[in-house]
């Protein structure tokens, strides 16, 4: 067993640590007996000290030179790459993903701060003529001030990450409220920003409830703008105080993600494909593939063969090397997943594993939920566990036309080795990002992440397109004589 920690980890603000009022412990989901530390819990008035001191701090922080921020965000980067396996320990202990797992999310995430160094220096603006004689016109983008970053449990590192770099490229200020769940990534990141050299009351971290440190962000005058991930019920309740306070919103929410898989599909291909996006991260992920909607000629055999599969996974302690699923990250969610078991059954599936196994721990079997039809709850509503549903259909027109019956729409999967059947679903499918022969999880930093419908709103995360949503645009007209 890891040691405890002898004192409470704090909050960041104003470039100094907090002592904290309350703190609330951080244990691991894998092994209730190790408590990974005890972490400050914020409230109102230190979200108030942290935004007046990043509201101090930030039109230094923007007029500096734009070389003083991408070196900062290198530094991070590389000292996030130095850093790699006590991340990925650290991780894997607060959340539960697998050591490999935590590992890759700890390099993303120095990638990310990596590429968003390059941002301050390729900031673009335009210059027009006017249709007046004499008048230029110059667009340029200026950053929004003290921006808010409320981020989830699933990915506790690479998500403030892909928040934070974009957010301090642009000359913004920034407060980081990470989920109540894991503080640890999201406290070792604060301390790598502070290594790194930025400068005080730039970057602040403050721990806490959501209901209360998220509350307190979206509803403070002087933050200008919200990013958060999380559920959807959140993110609406966010998105109304946003709207209230004339504030720029950007939600990260849910999904529901169907993997079609044809008559025509490469069979080992699809059950990798499937196994990988339903369970792997113990199926918490937002763009898990939680609709698997199979082509009635090759139902029974996909379903058999992904059973298999499945049932071999090794379940256990993520930081054993031979684990591939680790635990739920808390009783709470496991409680709620096992609900959805119960339900499936009443609702007429057959359930295939789900159970919890006797062992100590937050863990679940993986699960199937087969002859599933679209318009159960298990197959409307977001699980964000180890289940996927199983839905038979006739034929591709009916496979796409399922795929496109819910609410969400962040990713979607095809599986087929017909060109005419993955094209027509790329063109068709109503879904941010779509994947041909691959899991709908697992994407690139580089390019624009998000969905449509319930499942995003305001503008696409990473790339150089999450630039758009923390700059404002302005537009110059100057009389040259
Ligand atoms: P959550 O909505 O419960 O919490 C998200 C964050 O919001 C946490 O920091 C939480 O403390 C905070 N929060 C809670 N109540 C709040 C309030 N009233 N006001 C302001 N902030 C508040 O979500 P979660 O359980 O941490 O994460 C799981 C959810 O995140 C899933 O729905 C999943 O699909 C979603 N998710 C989406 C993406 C994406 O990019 N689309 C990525 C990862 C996770």
């Amino acid at each position: 067993m890891e040691t405890t920690m002898p004192l409470p980890l704090r909050n960041l603000i104003g470039g100094e640590w907090a002592l904290p009022h309350d703190t609330s412990e951080n244990r691991n989901p894998a092994n209730p007996e190790d408590l990974i530390g005890l972490y400050a819990r914020g409230g109102a008035d230190e979200v108030a000290s942290a935004v007046a001191a990043a509201k101090a701090a930030q039109p230094g922080w923007a007029a500096a030179s734009p070389q003083l921020r991408a070196d900062v965000l290198r530094r991070v980067g590389d000292i996030l790459l130095a850093r790699v396996d006590e991340m990925a320990r650290l991780l894997s202990r607060e959340e539960g993903k697998t050591l490999a797992e935590a590992k890759g999310e700890a390099l993303r995430a120095a990638q990310i701060f990596h590429f968003y160094a390059g941002e301050p220096l390729r900031l673009p603006g335009e210059k027009h003529n006017s249709i007046r004689e004499g008048v230029e016109i110059d667009v340029t983008r200026e950053p929004l001030g003290v921006v808010g970053l409320i981020t989830p449990w699933n990915f506790p590192i690479a998500i403030p990450a892909w928040k934070t770099a974009p957010a301090l490229a642009a000359g913004n200020s920034v407060i980081l409220k990470p989920a109540d769940l894991t503080p640890g990534c999201a406290h070792l990141l604060a301390e790598i920003l502070v290594a790194a050299g930025c400068p005080a009351g730039v970057f602040n971290l403050v721990m806490g409830r959501g209901s209360e440190i998220g509350a307190a962000l979206v509803a403070h005058p002087d933050v200008a703008a919200i990013s958060f991930t999380g559920s959807e019920r959140v993110g609406r309740g966010i998105a109304r105080g946003c709207a209230e306070g004339m504030k720029k919103v950007q939600l990260e929410m849910g999904g529901k993600n169907p993997m079609v898989v044809t008559a025509r599909a490469n069979l080992d291909l699809a059950v990798g494909a499937c196994l990988n996006g339903a369970f792997f991260s113990t199926g918490q992920r937002c763009t898990a593939s939680s609709r698997l909607i199979v082509e009635a000629a090759v139902h029974d055999a996909f379903v058999a063969r992904l059973t298999a599969a499945m049932t071999a996974l090794r379940l256990g302690d993520p930081l054993d090397p031979t684990t591939q699923i680790g635990p739920v990250v808390s009783e709470s969610q496991l409680s709620g997943n096992l609900d959805y078991v119960r339900l499936a059954t009443q609702e007429g599936c057959e359930v295939i594993g789900g159970q919890r196994p006797d062992r100590p721990g937050s863990f679940q079997n993986p699960a199937l939920f087969v002859n599933a039809t679209n318009d159960m709850r298990v197959a409307r509503e977001e699980i964000f566990g180890p289940c996927a549903a199983v839905i038979r259909v006739a034929d591709f027109d009916e496979a796409l036309s399922v795929a496109n019956d819910t609410d969400f729409g962040l990713s979607s999967g095809i599986c087929t080795d017909s060109l005419a059947e993955a094209t027509a679903f790329r063109r068709a499918s109503r879904a941010g990002m779509v994947m041909v022969n691959l899991p709908t999880a697992g994407v690139d930093y580089h390019v624009p992440f998000g969905g449509r419908g319930a499942s995003s709103l305001g503008g696409r995360e990473q790339g150089r397109l999450a630039m758009d949503f923390y700059t404002t645009v302005k537009t110059a007209y100057t009389f040259a004589g």
